[in-house]
This record gives C-alpha cells, sequence and structure tokens, in this order.
C-alpha cells in the first residue's frame, strides 16, 4: 500500500515575507520570466526575494525549456529523448529580464540536454555574459548539470563570467543509482566540481545533499569530507519531499536538531559556509549567504 510518513510540525510552519518581496513579484510581471521560485511553489520565496536584513534578494530562473532528457527519481520535471529545440533568443531576453528586475543574486538552473553535441553548454554560457554585460554587480550563480563529465563543458561555464558554479551531489555514493538518472554518476560529480575549480580557484563551487532517502549518517559525512576534498567550497542539506505518489518515498523526516548538527560537521570540516536544515535548497537564500560568508 502508500504508507507514507506524516508531514512533522516543522516544516508545516509558517515562513517569513522579507520587505523587498511585494517589489520583485510586482515587478515580475510582464517580464516574461519563469522563476523556479513560483513554479514550483517553493517555501522559501518570502525569505529569498524579500532579502533578510541586508535585504539580499535572491531568485532562481529555469533555462532551456521545461523537458528534461533525464528522469531523476526525486525530481518532477517532464522527460522526453528529444526535448524541443532551443529558443536561441533565450539568452538575450532572459539577460535582458533579469537585469531589468531588481534582484541582488540570481541562480541560473537548467534541465540536462543529452539530446544536444554541447549540451547546451554554449547557451548557458551565453546567458551569464550577456547579463553580466548589463549589470556586472549582478551575482551570478549557475546550478549545472554534469555534462555527462565533458570537461570543454565545464570549463566554458566557468568562464562565462559566473561567481558560483554549483553542481548537486543529490545523495550519498551508495544511493546514487537508486535516486539520479543512471547518467549521472557520484564520482563523475565530484570529477565536476574539482575540475571547475581548477580551471578558476577564485570561482565559488557549491554543492548540495537531500536527506531522508535512506542514507546513514557514516555515508552523509562520507559525502561532505568528499565534496571538501574536491575543493567544494559551499555545502547545503535539506529534506528529501516527495513531489508525486509515482517519486521515491521520504524514508525519514530530519529533524532541524539534527540538520544543526550537519551544519556544525559542515563548518567543522572547513566549508566557507554550510547552509542545513529541513526546509533548505540548494538555493535558500543564496545571495544572503554569499554576502556574509564570502565577500567579507
Ligand atoms: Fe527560489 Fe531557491 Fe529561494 Fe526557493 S530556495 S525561493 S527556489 S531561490
Ligand atoms: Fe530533474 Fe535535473 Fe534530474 Fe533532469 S537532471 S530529471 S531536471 S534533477
Amino acid at each position: 500500500g502508500d504508507k507514507r510518513l506524516r508531514l512533522p510540525p516543522w516544516l508545516k510552519t509558517e515562513i517569513p515575507v522579507g520587505k523587498n518581496f511585494a517589489k520583485l513579484k510586482e515587478n515580475l510581471r510582464g517580464l516574461n520570466l519563469h522563476t523556479v521560485c513560483e513554479e514550483a511553489r517553493c517555501p522559501n520565496i518570502g525569505e529569498c526575494w524579500g532579502g533578510g536584513p541586508d535585504a539580499t534578494a535572491t531568485a532562481t530562473i529555469m533555462l532551456m525549456g521545461d523537458t528534461c532528457t533525464r528522469g531523476c527519481r526525486f525530481c518532477s520535471v517532464k522527460t522526453s529523448k528529444a526535448p524541443p529545440p532551443l529558443d536561441p533568443n533565450e539568452p538575450v531576453n532572459t539577460a535582458i529580464a533579469i537585469a531589468a528586475w531588481g534582484l541582488d543574486y540570481v541562480v541560473l538552473t537548467s534541465v540536462d540536454r543529452d539530446d544536444l553535441p554541447d549540451q547546451g553548454s554554449n547557451h548557458l554560457s551565453q546567458t551569464v555574459s550577456e547579463l553580466k554585460q548589463r549589470k556586472p554587480e549582478l551575482l551570478v550563480e549557475c546550478l549545472t548539470p554534469d555534462f555527462r563529465g565533458d570537461r570543454d563543458c565545464v570549463e566554458r561555464i566557468v568562464l562565462s563570467g559566473l561567481d558560483v558554479f554549483a553542481h548537486n551531489i543529490e545523495t550519498v555514493e551508495e544511493l546514487t543509482w537508486l535516486v539520479r538518472d543512471p547518467r549521472a554518476k557520484y564520482q563523475q560529480s565530484m570529477d565536476v566540481l574539482r575540475y571547475a575549480k581548477q580551471v578558476r580557484p577564485d570561482v565559488v563551487t557549491k554543492s548540495s545533499i537531500m536527506l531522508g532517502l535512506g542514507e546513514t549518517d557514516d555515508q552523509v559525512r562520507k559525502t561532505l569530507e568528499d565534496l571538501r576534498a574536491a575543493n567544494v567550497d559551499c555545502v547545503t542539506l535539506g529534506q528529501y519531499m516527495q513531489p508525486t505518489k509515482r517519486h521515491l518515498k521520504v524514508t525519514e523526516y530530519v529533524t532541524p536538531e539534527k540538520f544543526a548538527q550537519w551544519e556544525s560537521v559542515g563548518k567543522e570540516l572547513g566549508f566557507l559556509y554550510t547552509a542545513s536544515g529541513p526546509l533548505v535548497r540548494s538555493s535558500y537564500k543564496a545571495g544572503e549567504f554569499f554576502i556574509k560568508n564570502i565577500i567579507q
């Protein structure tokens, strides 16, 4: 039967809304930008868009369409072997819209495009450079595919002018086969992260782990150690939430206290910052964390 765990109280709480939220929401109308924040109904939107005490507004934009060539078992994005072609105007149009919007930090993410010869890497890097030309002070993070480990693609993204290179390891090595698409591999993702830092050591690298998929504490610790050994600068840990009945079940709702312990472990291991909590997503308040922990 479909025996699902009951939602714990800490996942039902109301989340504060920062002061910029209403303004950003208003300004977004008419810009024709698709934010993951709104489309995935992310619970953090009030905090990310509203900004903290420094009012650093962060949002996540999805590029290269809504259809992915992969089928990870935790993800609700549509899958096809042959998604529609890329929109050649997307890099320029997106850059114009984002530059007009009033963000401080933007996360550009995308579906995986294994069907394209360059896996979409030129499209992504063009978006960054168009954006940086128009608004150099905007902090830009790319949350990228693994490009099946293709170093030319990774290099193209790293040299695009971005500030932060992010690629999510998603889960521990032992569960990778179950959780991620078969083309995704734990060591391959570690190599992508290590190589990005090698290409441009001044670029900040970042990764993310979901908890509640059946991983053990030792496996989580090992994953954090492996990320550090790959020179990853920042890490986030959050609760996996099952998007539909057809996706992997949650095996455990990890407590806020446990998430706080992982934050201490991250600190001990020497990450520039570790964001860890039930509702943390890889882009959670990314601008605020960047300004507090990296620029200063
Ligand atoms: Fe948007 Fe990410 Fe913040 Fe959610 S966590 S509101 S997706 S930037
Ligand atoms: Fe979802 Fe990314 Fe996996 Fe595609 S590669 S199915 S977008 S998690």
